[in-house]
């Protein structure tokens, strides 16, 4: 995305590396299969480390390797979340300067105080939505939430049909919107199944990078930059490369005999939104095939206390469920599920090395529901979801539950939580503005480095964090524009 923005202006010259394919295949384009991605070669293959809070279960941390990035491999809901998220920020990175880079960035169909038109990423409300995704939104509406036209517009407390990066039948990545159409470009040069495996530097100036082949084949060498180096590898491989290369926590470089070149906090606060996956109901007829990415239902709300939406369901057509509580349910088809998850999670947690070589792997410790407070908001979303079932309108589609089997008390709720719980899939804040890198996104310490991913969120909006990835890049675009 920054790539396209950099290389819009002819006197600049943009190499973009990327360990991935240039292209991922029919299930990259299919939205219906995106599932099928999770644990694929397009997939990093990250984990979890087990821990207590989530009954040491295994859980995989899914990131795209392709062109395009996770943006190619994720399940395409565009999200923007509240503004006071972004408020929470502070000065350059507030929802009033962000605004226009969220609406420059999208093509959404209309243009409105709130919502752009023309940009690279399309975005598409389903035409046609599920039955059952419907009978949600009304069993939403039935239980006291507002039905809502666009929860990316004035508002973003209640039920609505939610929109994706999909133009027609197929995947809308920011490859697809943002280099696809100036492929070809003489001062872009994208060199794909490239590893960046560390940094190069003269004193202070980072002037370069290492890469090698990315299949393992013999080569490799260094990429001079003159006017700088841009991270964006993602909230676990900038950290990584970062750390690799001497910018991290003192101690745990020199534990690992690296060098330190700046003592800086990389790889703390690493934020993830815990979701239940999820609420799963056995449904009176079967659902044939899936529609879309097979969503179709949003819906945001508040945990007790909480004074803008903090939970957030989506439905899925089909069952959703940790191998875990599979295990102990009946989920056989036809069943579909609501999965709530807690989008302003207190819990923090971290990424460390647990070696010097660039493939090993890393020591991801979230700390998923390490705050009481935590659960205690998941068990209402639980509450929450299994009361829906209990609407006329969710019944008419639902025979029953399927998982849980039954209207859980408030101590197997707990339980429940602690057993379905797994990651949404939004790691963020391991480079974060502010402790890691100043507000132009340069990392503390050093010259000509700067970092534009998921990174360096300096906390988790309450939303899916495609969009903010992309309005965060594209002001960066303009702060680097500005820099010369
Ligand atoms: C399964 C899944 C489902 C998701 N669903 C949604 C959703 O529905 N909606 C939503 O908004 N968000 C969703 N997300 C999250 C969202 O897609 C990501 O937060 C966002 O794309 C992250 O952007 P990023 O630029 O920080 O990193 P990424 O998009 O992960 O990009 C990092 C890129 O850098 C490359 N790279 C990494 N290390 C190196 C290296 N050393 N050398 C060269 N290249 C390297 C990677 O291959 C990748 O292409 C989902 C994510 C996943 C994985």
């Amino acid at each position: 995305m920054l790539a396209r923005r950099l290389s819009d202006d002819p006197s600049v010259r943009v190499v973009l590396l990327e360990a991935g394919p240039a292209r991922g295949g029919p299930a990259v384009a299919d939205p219906a299969r995106w599932t099928e991605l999770i644990g694929g070669p397009l997939d990093w293959g990250h984990a979890y480390e087990p821990a207590a809070p989530t009954l040491h279960r295994p859980i995989a941390i899914p990131r795209g390797r392709v062109l395009g990035g996770s943006s190619a491999t994720n399940a395409m809901l565009w999200y923007r979340g509240h503004p006071a998220d972004y408020d929470a920020w502070g000065e350059g990175w507030d929802f009033a300067t962000l605004l226009p880079y969220f609406r420059r960035s999208e093509d959404a169909g209309r243009s409105d105080p709130w919502r752009g038109t023309g940009g690279p990423m399309r975005v598409e409300a389903p035409a046609d939505p599920h039955p059952v995704a419907l009978a949600v939104l009304d069993a939403a509406v039935e239980a006291g939430l507002p039905r809502i036209a666009d929860a990316n517009g004035a508002t973003n407390l209640g039920a609505t049909v939610p929109e994706f990066t999909v133009r027609g039948e197929r995947r809308h990545s920011a490859a697809d919107g943002y280099l696809a159409p100036v492929a070809g470009r003489a001062n872009l040069d994208v060199r794909c199944d490239t590893h960046v495996v560390g940094l190069e530097f003269a004193g202070d100036r980072c002037v370069g990078v290492r890469w090698r082949p990315a299949r393992g084949e013999p080569g490799g060498g260094v990429l001079r930059a003159e006017r700088g180096v841009v991270l964006a590898l993602g909230a676990l491989e900038t950290p990584r490369l970062l750390m690799l290369s001497g910018i991290g926590p003192a101690a745990h470089l020199r534990a690992h005999g690296i060098a330190v070149r700046a003592d800086l906090p990389v790889g703390d606060r690493l934020a993830d939104h815990p979701l239940v996956t999820g609420i799963t109901f056995r449904a009176r007829e079967p659902l044939g095939p899936v529609r879309g990415t097979g969503g179709g239902a949003m819906l945001n709300w508040c945990s007790p206390g909480s004074e803008r939406p903090d939970l957030h369901a989506f439905v899925v057509q089909g069952p959703h469920a940790t191998p875990e509580v599979a295990a102990r349910h009946d989920l056989t088809p036809p069943v579909f599920a609501l999965s709530p998850g807690l989008m302003r999670a207190r819990s923090l947690g971290e990424v460390r090395l647990t070696g010097t070589d660039p493939t090993a792997p890393l020591r991801i410790r979230p700390n998923l529901l390490g705050d009481p407070q935590d659960v205690e908001a998941l068990c209402a979303g639980v509450e929450f979801v299994q009361q829906l079932g209990r609407t006329g309108a969710l019944g008419a589609v639902a025979a029953g539950p399927a998982a849980p089997d039954h209207l859980l008390t408030a101590r197997e709720r707990e339980a429940f939580v602690r057993l379905a719980t797994s990651t949404f899939f939004h790691v963020a804040g391991t480079a974060a503005i502010g402790p890691v890198v100043d507000r132009a996104l340069r990392v503390h310490g050093v010259d000509g480095l700067r970092v534009v991913d998921a990174s360096v969120f300096p906390s988790l909006p309450s939303c899916n964090t495609n969009a903010p990835v992309i309005a965060v890049a594209e002001r960066a675009a303009d702060l680097l524009r500005a820099a010369g």
